[in-house]
């Protein structure tokens, strides 16, 4: 169990009345169902804790190499995160996690394990066990990287927070859960990746490429920020988050400045802004000047994995071609085929 903070693991401070995490010795005092299980649970603390909002990708760089050191010991791996940026972790990790072959199963909780009415034990212990879950062979049920919360699982690189205080604060729209919890955990296994070869050894790829700009595409853009957020000598990749199907204004102004970016080799990839559905840009006109512009299809990514996906192939490689050839390919279920 890998503690990194956020609000599963926080307590009122009384002096300014804010929520700061406490240590994990005080988090299993107050779920001793753990104890039922018959488990070894080692814990792993970060130093500092943090609330999720300050994590980078040195964060991600840190739980990968902390699995692939203590890969060999243990079954699965539970990661405590806050829930703001969970869905970035988890997307990222997916992608670092190269061979992966036991769960690696991030939760959290949106009322701190210490109060009554937490929402924190129930996702606890039932990533617990779905992370040391096995089929009648002896593999790992879900050897992928997965966010549980609120009686679901969820693939990582799927899922968005959706809900700053409902319970269910995740969804998954555009892939069926892993797995549902009830009376049962009820595991979806037509859903679930395995893994090419169980004996492949893991390996982590560490090397991120952060120069990315997400530009959310709007009513009144204007050709000045536009051109701030695609040609800046800043960034490498843009996201395009753009309407419904991958529609944009058709102004010529924003399709002159989205073939200026993709002359000067930029990669640029199209998302939709619909919490639901896919980029088809052979769809509507709109779409389809992205596309001959040089946009490339995120199809039905989410934002969180779009900008994790990148990040691990811009480190990879220096070659931007490189990276567009590979960004429409089904790298960890992230996309539907
Ligand atoms: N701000 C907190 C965090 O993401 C919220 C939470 O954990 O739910 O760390």
């Amino acid at each position: 169990m890998i503690y990194t903070g956020g609000t599963i693991g926080m307590k009122q401070d009384l002096r300014d009345q804010t929520l700061k995490p406490f240590d994990f010795d005080q988090i299993l005092d107050e779920v001793p169902e753990l104890g039922k299980y018959a488990l070894r649970i080692d814990s792993y603390t970060f130093d500092p804790l943090i609330d999720s909002s300050d994590v980078e990708p040195s964060l991600w760089q840190s739980l990968a190499t902390l699995i692939r050191d203590r890969y060999d010991d243990y079954d699965g791996f539970v990661v405590l995160h806050g829930t703001d940026t969970m869905a970035y972790s988890a997307s990222a990790l997916s992608f670092m996690l190269e061979n992966l072959s036991k769960p690696v199963v991030f939760t959290g909780s949106q009322l701190p394990i210490g109060v009554p009415r937490t929402d924190g034990k129930e996702n606890l212990v039932s990533a617990v066990e779905i992370a040391s879950a096995k089929d009648p062979e002896g593999h790992p049920l879900v050897p992928e990287v997965c966010i549980y919360f609120d009686s679901l699982l969820m693939r990582g690189n799927r899922s968005t927070k959706v809900s700053s205080e409902e319970f269910r604060a995740f969804r998954s729209p555009n892939c069926p859960p892993l797995a549902e919890a009830g009376i049962n955990i009820k595991y979806n296994r037509k859903v679930i990746m395995k893994p090419a070869l169980w004996s492949a050894p893991l390996q982590i790829s560490t090397s991120l490429d952060t120069r990315v700009s997400i530009l959310k595409v709007h009513p009144g853009i204007t050709p000045q920020v536009m051109r701030h957020f695609l040609c800046s000598d800043a960034v490498r990749a843009v996201i395009l988050e753009t309407y419904g199907s991958g529609n944009a204004p058709s102004s010529q102004w924003f399709i002159d400045i989205v073939k200026e970016a993709a002359g000067m080799e930029k990669v640029l990839i199209n998302v939709t802004q619909c919490l639901s559905g896919t980029v088809d840009m052979d769809l509507y006109a709109t779409g389809k000047a992205l596309e001959k512009a040089g946009v490339i299809s995120g199809k039905d990514i989410t934002t969180e994995s779009a900008l994790a996906k990148l990040f691990y192939l811009m480190g990879k490689s220096p070659d931007n071609r490189w990276v567009k050839a590979r960004l429409g390919d089904n790298l960890k279920g992230e996309i539907s085929e």
